[in-house]
């Protein structure tokens, strides 16, 4: 992240995040939140995968789907539906909410949009291949409701199977799943 960018986050972390003592949570835009470390977060994926397989890796792209739809169409009320602003604005958020960074590397909504990811939180060099994880459906979620049509999601590089970066591949739905959406 540049230096910029994080004097930008940290100012938004200040003006977003107060602290409730009182009560013990952290409170952003009215709702509690809290702060987790990576490793934490890690670990929690790391035992579900052993206890549940891949289907843990489903559920966090699920997880990510339904809130980036949420999300997708909160941005879209408040801002448009243009979407180079829309995706200034998703991208944005996920970095500034520990995520990674998100760089748009190829954008045709109708064919394939391409997002290259650095810093992802699920990946680390020879950790292994990730798979299916919540920002990865996230995203898919902001173009299902920016785009209004379903989208499939593949990552298609990672870090974690010694790729040089992550990489997320998005195709438009065809058949069965976008006939539902119409
Ligand atoms: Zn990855």
């Amino acid at each position: 992240m540049s230096e910029a960018r994080a004097r930008f986050v940290m100012q938004r972390m200040r003006e977003l995040v107060t602290v409730d003592q009182e009560a013990g949570c952290l409170i952003a835009r009215g709702r509690r939140i809290f702060l987790l470390r990576d490793r934490t977060l890690q670990q929690l994926v790391t035992i579900g995968s052993d206890m549940f397989g891949p289907a843990v890796w489903g559920a966090l792209y699920e997880a990510g789907l339904r809130s980036g739809r949420i999300f997708g169409q909160r941005v879209i009320d408040q801002i448009g539906p243009d979407p180079g602003l829309v995706m200034a604005e998703i991208l944005g958020s996920l970095a500034g909410s520990g995520w990674g960074v998100f760089r748009v590397i190829y954008f045709e909504p109708r064919h394939r949009i391409v997002i290259r990811v650095l810093n992802s939180v699920f990946a680390e060099p020879g950790r292994g291949y990730t798979q299916r994880h919540f920002p990865l459906g996230h995203l898919a979620g902001v173009f299902e409701v920016l785009f209004k049509r379903p989208y499939r999601g593949e990552e298609a590089l990672c870090i974690g199977k010694n790729d040089p970066f992550c990489e997320f591949v998005y195709y438009p739905e065809e058949g069965e799943k976008a006939a539902q959406y119409q």
